[in-house]
């Protein structure tokens, strides 16, 4: 993990591995500090408040949390005390979204013996997701907190005069979608609405919805977007990853192709030199889902997911990576 100073003020810690879970965390270092976005794992949030620590006086008296996500809120126990700020759905969704019992059986599942055999036979692709993620993360200790201040469309902080904006942008990636701007500074932390050199993985919403909120995000004219995933820098082109996709998913749906077949067929072309090229799956399937008209919160099954990515990296014989 690495400090980023992106704006006078405002800070990143970016997760350099930019695998899943590797979620990027921010700090506006004004008005007693707050922190957006607290990690997978007390051990990384551990590392990010160290990072932090380097710059800001004392523990911030704020966190602000981008959507409901496990692997943006996780760390939040290691505030104590602060006020956390959500979108009034993250507080609703938090405990089943974001329940880490489920994280935490599949990767001890994944670590018994007796149990890796039907692991792989029944759910290959839950088996690999859960050894990657051993490899970096420990999930045992997480406690839900919750936000302690929720809002509808916007919510303004004044810090020490300078404004900070949280805009209600759900739901594109997932339900709580909130982005976090800082006209005075420039700065718009985007959460996972921006992946970046990794692929986007979209769960509960709407391509209807997401594409026109990157458009948005331009107009706020930013000169730096920290996304949810990936290195922070200016705005260059690569939010445009979602908007192919969705086009390239109707054309194979049109041809009557599974959402499986669809993404062993479609071209990487520049993406495919992002982390997880294979997760392209659920962009399509989500298309899918919009196409079908399908609600935008159908539950997914996880582990049907992590099975059709392990299957797409195989069928085109690429490293098998979540
Ligand atoms: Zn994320």
């Amino acid at each position: 993990m690495e400090l980023q100073r992106v704006s006078e003020n405002c800070f990143a810690a970016i997760n350099a591995k930019n695998r899943v879970c590797d979620a990027n965390s921010g700090l506006i270092n004004l008005g007693g500090g707050v922190v957006i976005d607290a990690q997978s794992d007390l051990g990384h949030a551990r590392r990010m408040i160290e990072l932090f620590g380097k710059v800001w006086p004392s523990m911030p008296k704020r966190v602000i949390n981008t959507h409901e996500d496990g692997d943006h809120v996780w760390g939040k126990q290691l505030f104590e005390g602060a006020e956390i700020i959500a979108h009034r759905t993250v507080k609703e969704l938090m405990p089943k979204v974001a329940d880490p019992r489920e994280t935490q059986h599949l990767v001890k599942a994944a670590d018994g013996f007796l149990m890796q055999v039907p692991l792989k036979v029944l759910q290959p692709g839950a088996l690999a997701v859960a050894r990657q993620l051993r490899e970096d993360y420990d999930f045992e200790g997480i406690r839900l907190v919750l936000p302690t201040t929720v809002f509808e469309e916007r919510h303004v902080l004044d810090l020490e005069g300078t404004e900070v904006r949280l805009i209600y942008v759900g739901p594109c990636h997932q339900v709580g979608d909130t982005i976090i701007h800082v006209p005075e500074e420039k700065v718009v932390f985007a959460g996972d609405v921006i992946f970046r050199e990794c692929t986007p993985m979209g769960w509960n919403g709407t391509y209807a919805k997401w594409l026109p909120v990157l458009d948005f995000i331009i107009s706020l004219d930013p000169d730096v977007i920290v996304p949810g995933h990936g290195p922070d820098r200016g705005r260059d082109g690569d939010e445009g990853l979602p908007r192919i996709r969705a086009e390239e998913s109707q054309r194979f749906y049109a041809q009557g192709l599974s959402a499986l077949e669809a993404s062993r067929r479609i071209d990487f072309g520049p993406y495919g030199d992002w982390r997880a090229p294979a997760r392209l799956y659920m962009n399509v399937e989500r298309a899918y889902r919009e196409f079908r008209h399908e609600a935008a919160d159908t539950p997914w099954d996880h582990a049907k997911v992590f099975d059709a990515v392990l299957a797409v990296a195989k069928a085109r014989g690429i490293q098998v990576e979540f």
